[in-house]
C-alpha cells in the first residue's frame, strides 16, 4: 500500500439520471438537422417519442427540459409541447416556422 492513498469520488449532480437515458447514440432523433422540413420533423419526433416511452428516466428528463427551457425533444415532449405547457422557449422551431 502506498504512503498516500488518493480517493476520488465522483461528485453526484442533479443530472446523473442522464447516464441512464435510452437515447444514447440517437442524437439524430432528438435534435433537428439544419433546414429540417416539417414532415421530416414529424417522423423524427415520432421515432424519438417511441424511444422515450421505454425510458426509465423519462420523468426526470421532462422536468429537466421544462425547467431549463431546453431545445430539442426531451422526455417524450417536443419543443412545441413544452411551449404549449407553459414552459416557454424564446423561439421554438415549429411555432416560428408556422408563424412565417
Ligand atoms: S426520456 Fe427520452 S430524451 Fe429523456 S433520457 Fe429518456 S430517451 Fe432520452
Amino acid at each position: 500500500m502506498s504512503a498516500i492513498e488518493i480517493s476520488i469520488d465522483r461528485i453526484q449532480t442533479e443530472d446523473d439520471w442522464m447516464r441512464d437515458g435510452a437515447c444514447k447514440g440517437l442524437t439524430h432523433l432528438f435534435f433537428p438537422t439544419a433546414a429540417e422540413r416539417p414532415q421530416a420533423r414529424e417522423r423524427r419526433e415520432a421515432a424519438a417519442k417511441e424511444v422515450c416511452a421505454g425510458c426509465s428516466v423519462q420523468m426526470h428528463c421532462v422536468e429537466f427540459a421544462r425547467v431549463h427551457h431546453e431545445y430539442g425533444f426531451w422526455g417524450g415532449e417536443s419543443e412545441d409541447e413544452r411551449h404549449a405547457a407553459g414552459f416557454r422557449l424564446i423561439a421554438p422551431i415549429g411555432i416560428r416556422a408556422r408563424a412565417s
